[in-house]
């Protein structure tokens, strides 16, 4: 029998950049240029090879994504997708974020990747609520996980306590 979506989602608290995934996930700006918070985080440990990649690939709408390696991380890719700024979520600011979600796991898929680690897209400075953000990362990956074989695995990796709570009780209800 098919493992159920809700066996293949994991959550952690911690530092993406150091988990041991076939790829991890960056909340990107559009102009793919070096950032702050995870972004910088990702870079840092990637080493000066990931901005010249970046470079190379001139950007990315919101909403979509691209991939490069991971160069001295631990994982092989790093997937950069672009986050919807919130400006009060009239805006289709939840059909973006959303997007940013499948559009990464099409690449996964494209790839063969088997495990990826998200970060919680747009909830730093691009200023997605936090519950609003994890709803729908966490429907968006259930529903495509129910479709597809891979990624077999997805993590979660959530930075601070208040998001690690959040996904908890969010990946407990789709159990329930
Ligand atoms: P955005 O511009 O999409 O809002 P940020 O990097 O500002 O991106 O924040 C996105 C999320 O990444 C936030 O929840 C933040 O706490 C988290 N974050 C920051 N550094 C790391 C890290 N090293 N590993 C995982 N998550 C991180």
């Amino acid at each position: 029998m098919a493992v159920q979506p809700g066996e293949r989602m994991q959550v952690v608290r911690g530092n993406i950049t150091q988990l041991q995934v076939d790829a991890i996930v960056n909340a990107a700006n559009a102009s793919l240029a070096p950032g702050g918070g995870v972004d910088g985080a990702i870079r840092r440990a990637a080493g000066p090879e990931l901005d010249e990649a970046c470079r190379q690939l001139g950007g990315c709408p919101p909403g979509e994504a691209r991939i490069t390696p991971g160069f001295r991380l631990p994982a092989r890719y790093v997937i950069h997708t672009v986050g919807p700024i919130y400006h009060g979520g009239q805006l289709g600011e939840a059909q973006l974020l959303r997007s940013c979600y499948i559009n990464s796991l099409r690449l996964a898929l494209e790839k063969g990747i088997r495990s990826i680690a998200f970060p919680c897209i747009s909830t730093g400075v691009y200023g997605y609520p936090k519950s609003e953000a994890c709803v729908i990362a966490v429907t968006a990956v259930s529903e495509w996980l129910r479709d597809q074989e891979l990624p077999e695995r997805v993590i979660f990796c959530c930075f601070d306590e208040e998001d690690y709570i959040l996904y908890k009780k969010q990946l407990q209800e789709l159990s329930a």
